[in-house]
């Protein structure tokens, strides 16, 4: 590429190189450089100066040029003429659009502002066109709150009990391990930066683990993989901690410096010997005693889990009694030791200056969980509920493909009497359901600042094309919008730069930013060497005081599922639903080189599973439940344990068999901790169709 001439644009003839941010759900946080030739996108690379992108993309994201250019593409503003769910349009003015979602959001809003409800996700993780404007807006109209629990928030709450926040070792750290447990986290498909550092971390004699229900492909490359039962990681955790209590492979002086509750968690881990959590795993216990004595006793030792583990009931104290683990052993210690799941807690984001929480004034609003909107759609008014749902705001996600229950969650969107505007890419399920639907713009059209979840760089992301038809970035939406409902505050004329520098202030050197694309945060090398966790007691808690206090446990146990495997004989397999590589959540699904790579729907099975129900591979297979039934493609495999099927996603419904997904049999059951959704705590059968 050639140097970078002026604010992150470099002129090549006639194309332009710029720089820029992956705004997906990853812990990725690729830094782009996008070609541009006469306006058009025709090529997005990795930033080859970005140490942790190195110049490379994940297949997905290689193809958003394909995506951002797709012929299927809403170009313009679309009303309903058809029934809900439907999907039939006409295109109507922006003027008019915006008129008319004005005058009757502002009649909701004058019986009860609750009425309306945002929402909204990580179909950006970019911090302006995700909660910025919107933020603003909202807070302004007063309408309900959104917790945005859909995918992180067990395991993040998990984090902040035990650690003090979204915190942990810095990811370039893992290069240096001797001993990486991959825990609940198939790391090629959904981390694909983080496996190039395990490998160079393997090439210099590291030996790697996976701990995952799954035979992923992560898994297959790893020395060992322990294939638990879903829902039974703190049992495993819990199991460790008793070898290393029994064998004396502790760190005594860390624990006695900087941790709260080891006498405590000693007696639990006590209860916990090999046998017992091999019972309710489903694993050897001679495998647990060995991964505990690699544990307890390799320096340094690391930790990557992701969100897999949290999906189930007791995801919050799962999550909690992984991050024990390197407190005990002192793992903390080393550049190469620890855990990490996420580092978001790390980046010095002003959300108040951003969203602007104070525009509510001091009125008080409910909050709706995004994880039940399922039933609360379906809510009538009550003293407890508040008034019945009325409107819905969504943007950057696809709920009616996403959230768990389908069956519920399209009665609600469905229901005639509900308002729904949605702000999209392209026509998805939920955009089917809406009254308007709006084109918004891509990553390539639109400012934007990400923080990561998986490094400690700060992205900005700069327009590389002009906005796609006649598409508007969601800022400019709620912009728009605001000044129709007649907010007349000067927060709604921020332009999208201007936000940019507000996100961080001074605490970022934006013109860094402007010229390199990123700018890394001051991180230490081992940040948690001596201690310093930003826990109340300044400890790593394994008692926690303040769950305490809720009523809950202080210290972090093994609770079984909503619905363990083999307690319903109607039901007997347990079902994950992890996602299809080729697809990120329910973004990509409708990219045609992508899809074919992925051909059709698959639930893979254990081949003795198969063969009890006269299942082979290729047979389409009804899967089914109380809550719904799924039909896809049978993939007889050894990926699944026996009493295991996956059911991999997130297909968009309407282009799965049957008009269905997966999330057809997922509940809106909660964790423990964090009130976030189970889809890995799901019971299902499996026939011929
Ligand atoms: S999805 Fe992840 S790996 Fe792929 S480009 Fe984006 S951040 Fe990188």
């Amino acid at each position: 590429m050639d140097a970078v001439t002026h604010r992150g644009q470099t002129q090549v003839s006639r194309e332009t190189q710029v720089l820029g941010a992956c705004p997906h759900d990853c812990p990725d946080t690729c830094a782009l450089v996008t070609t541009v030739r006469d306006g058009v996108a025709v090529k997005v690379q990795g930033n080859p100066r970005h140490p942790m992108t190195d110049g490379v993309l994940c297949a997905k994201v290689s193809r958003y040029a394909e995506r951002t250019h797709h012929p299927d593409r809403v170009l313009t503003p679309l009303r309903r003429v058809g029934r809900k769910g439907e999907g039939r349009f006409e295109p109507v003015s922006w003027d008019e659009a915006l008129d008319d979602i004005a005058a009757r959001l502002s009649a909701i809003a004058a019986r009860d502002p609750q009425a309306i409800v945002p929402y909204s996700y990580a179909g950006t993780m970019g911090l302006v066109q995700g909660e910025a404007m919107a933020g603003r807006f909202f807070h302004r109209l007063g309408a309900s709150l959104l917790d945005r629990t859909i995918c992180a928030s067990a395991g993040a709450e998990a984090l902040t009990y035990t650690l003090g926040g979204k915190l942990g070792m810095r990811v370039e750290g893992f290069a240096q391990a001797r001993l990486i447990l991959i825990w609940g986290s198939n790391s090629i498909g959904s981390n694909l930066h983080f496996w190039r550092l395990a490998q160079q971390a393997k090439r210099d004699g590291a030996r790697l683990v996976c701990i995952d229900p799954r035979r992923t492909e992560t898994a297959e490359k790893c020395h060992e993989h322990l294939a638990i039962l879903p829902g039974t990681d703190a049992a495993l955790a819990l199991a460790l901690m008793h070898e290393l209590v029994v064998n004396d492979w502790l760190d005594h002086d860390y624990i006695g410096r900087h941790t709260l509750g080891f006498d405590a968690l000693r007696e639990r881990a006590l209860q916990w010997p090999a046998e017992r959590a091999a019972q309710v795993c489903g694993i050897d216990a001679a495998a647990i005693r060995r991964l505990a004595r690699d544990y307890g006793t390799t320096r340094p030792a690391a930790i990557r889990v992701n969100y897999g583990m949290q999906r189930t009931r007791g995801g919050g104290n799962a999550v909690r009694a992984v991050a024990c683990l390197p407190a005990l052993v002192g793992a903390w210690r080393y550049p190469g030791g620890g855990l990490l799941l996420s580092n978001s807690s790390r980046f010095p984001v002003r959300r108040d200056a951003l969203q602007r929480p104070d525009l509510l004034a001091g009125r008080p609003v409910r909050t709706i969980n995004m994880s039940t909107i399922g039933d609360d759609l379906l809510r009538p008014a009550s003293p407890d509920f508040g008034p019945r749902i009325e409107a819905l705001v969504v943007y950057n996600s696809n709920p009616v493909a996403v959230a768990p229950q389908s069956s519920r969650v399209v009665q609600g969107f469905a229901r005639e009497d509900l308002f729904t505007v949605v702000l999209e890419h392209f026509l998805t399920d939920t955009a089917d359901h809406a009254d308007y639907v709006l084109p918004a713009t891509t990553q390539l059209e639109h400012w934007d600042i990400h923080p990561s979840y998986g490094h400690t760089d700060v992205l900005l992301n700069r327009p590389a094309i002009a906005p796609v038809g006649e598409s508007l970035p969601n800022t400019e939406f709620f912009r728009r919008l605001a000044r129709r409902m007649g907010f007349a505050d000067a927060c709604f004329d921020d332009d999208d730069e201007t936000l940019c520098r507000t996100a961080y202030g001074d605490a970022v050197d934006f013109d860094r930013l402007l010229a390199d694309g990123f700018v890394p945060l001051p991180v230490p090398e081992a940040p948690f060497a001596a201690g310093g966790f930003p826990t109340p007691s300044g400890r790593c808690e394994f008692f926690s005081e303040r769950l305490a206090r809720q009523g809950l446990d202080g210290l972090p146990d093994w609770l079984p599922n909503h619905e363990p495997a083999g307690s319903d004989p109607r039901h007997p397999l347990a079902m994950i639903s992890p996602p299809a590589r080729n697809f990120l959540n329910s973004t990509f699904v409708n990219v045609t080189s992508l899809r074919d790579i992925e051909g059709t729907p698959l639930l893979e099975i254990h081949p003795q599973d198969a063969a009890a129900r006269g299942i082979v591979t290729g047979q389409t297979v009804r899967v089914f439940n109380d809550r719904g039934a799924y039909h896809c493609r049978a993939e007889v495999s050894e990926r699944a344990r026996p009493g295991v099927v996956h059911g991999l996603g997130i297909w968009w419904r309407k282009l799965g068999p049957r008009g269905t997904n997966v999330n057809e049999l997922t509940s809106q059951k909660l964790t423990d901790i964090g009130r976030a959704p189970v889809f890995y705590d799901c019971l299902v059968e499996v026939e011929a169709a």
